[in-house]
């Protein structure tokens, strides 16, 4: 156990988990199935954005040099009615064409003014103003066809999903969602609609674990939770570690003589490290259960949901090369007093308000870390750097909840 690295800071920890990788596998996907997904190769564009020269407003097109002297009077050849709609119009000295948003530029026209500057009358339109030649949506002013606009490792957030219509994908490579075994361990738990006798309580870890992951892009099995034996824990790790890429577990981490999987993890597995400096979280282990990484994460609710956002998630990106889903941070003005602790990297829950100016912290709500309801009501984490002392006014790094 001795050189088995123990209460290591957060940086520590997860370049320990980094030593690990993960053998991930590609498959092809249709596009709506895409978004949350991480892209797997590098993805050039099939096409030009747009594909032709097009009017970027409903109104009329024509040559610049008509339109210099204004009031001007055109003649209208013609209407390019939808956009879409290719009529290969040519236009000549002296003439207009009627043309709409996204519809191709006629042949001669090099200007577009808006309906609203322009009136009809009979087959005359008078323009108010010089055409506009930034009015014209240049062919592959967006996207040239062959520019790589995405990248291998990118998370398909929704205007990324549509970027790749944009650029002719109707599937993409991404990666294969990774299996991760969700495991409670807790004599005292019970499924939430059973009823609850004295002593015990509803287990809830599994739930958010389970929503933590599908967040990253990934496939949460969640087991039945088990109870504090060596026996029901050996057998469950070895059961979903043939079956998994990555196994969380909660509870049974600490220092207790009940905590079996830092125990088994010790005695029978392979551990990496045991115990960070974060609070809430500071018991979780790292380590390798019959060739698949587990994390044991602590059993107090909001401390393992904060060990899954603080560790468990950056290990995930870097072991599949994506780029987020990221955390949403900023800074906010501390309106409340907050204890740091000595040694550890500190998350209080806190509401964040905004004045019109900057974001204020207000500590509202108790911080036990069994209460999940810090987290369920709160904006924000505060990110109190361990040892530092903070006063109201201070501005302080915020994670959104
Ligand atoms: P442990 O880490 O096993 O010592 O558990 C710490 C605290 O978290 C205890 O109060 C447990 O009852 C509680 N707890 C453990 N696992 C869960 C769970 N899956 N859901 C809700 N609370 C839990
Ligand atoms: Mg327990």
């Amino acid at each position: 156990m001795s050189e088995i690295p123990y209460f290591v800071n957060l940086q520590q920890a997860i370049d320990i988990c980094n030593k690990t990788g993960i053998q991930t596998m590609v498959e092809r996907v249709g596009l709506d199935e895409c978004h949350g997904r991480i892209l797997a190769t590098d993805l050039p564009s099939l096409v030009n954005d747009p594909p032709f020269d097009n009017s970027a407003m409903d109104g009329f097109a024509m040559r610049y040099e008509d339109t210099t002297n204004p009031p001007t009077n055109l003649n209208v050849i013609g209407t390019i009615q939808a956009a879409g709609q290719e009529d290969n119009i040519s236009l000549k000295a002296g003439e207009a064409v009627r043309i709409m948003t996204g519809a191709p530029m006629p042949n001669g026209a090099d200007a577009i003014l808006q309906i609203e500057l322009t009136s009809m009358e009979g087959n005359v339109v008078t323009l108010q103003q010089e055409g506009m030649k930034n009015f014209i949506r240049r062919t592959g002013e967006n996207l040239k066809q062959g520019d790589v606009a995405l990248q291998a490792g990118t998370h398909l957030t929704p205007s990324k999903v549509g970027l790749c219509a944009t650029m002719g994908y109707s599937s993409l490579p991404v990666v294969k969602k990774l299996k991760v075994a969700i495991i409670s361990t807790g004599d005292e738990l019970k499924q939430p609609g059973d009823e609850l006798n004295r002593g015990e309580i509803y287990e809830s870890n599994s739930f958010g674990l389970s929503g933590l992951v599908r967040w990253l892009g990934h496939e949460p099995t969640r087991l039945q939770c088990i109870g504090d034996t060596l026996e029901d824990i050996r057998n469950t790790l070895n059961e979903v570690s043939k079956t998994h890429d990555l196994i969380l577990t909660s509870g049974g981490v600490s220092m207790g003589e009940w905590d079996f999987v830092r125990k088994i993890m010790e005695e029978e597995g392979d551990l990496h490290f045991w115990r960070i400096k974060l609070r809430p979280g500071s018991p979780p282990l790292f380590g390798i259960w019959n060739g698949t990484p587990i994390f044991g994460l602590p059993g107090n609710p909001v401390s393992s949901h904060v060990v899954f956002r603080m560790l468990v998630a950056p290990w995930i990106r870097n072991a599949t090369s994506a780029d987020g889903p990221i955390e949403a941070k900023s800074f906010a003005k501390l309106a409340t007093k907050v204890k740091p602790t000595k040694d550890s990297l500190t998350l209080r829950r806190v509401s964040i308000e905004n004045n019109g100016l900057e974001l204020i912290a207000h500590q509202k709500i108790h911080q036990g870390s069994g209460n999940l309801a810090s987290i369920a009501h709160s904006d924000a984490f505060l990110i109190l750097q361990p040892g530092k002392q903070y006063s109201i006014g201070d501005t302080v790094e915020v994670m959104f909840v």
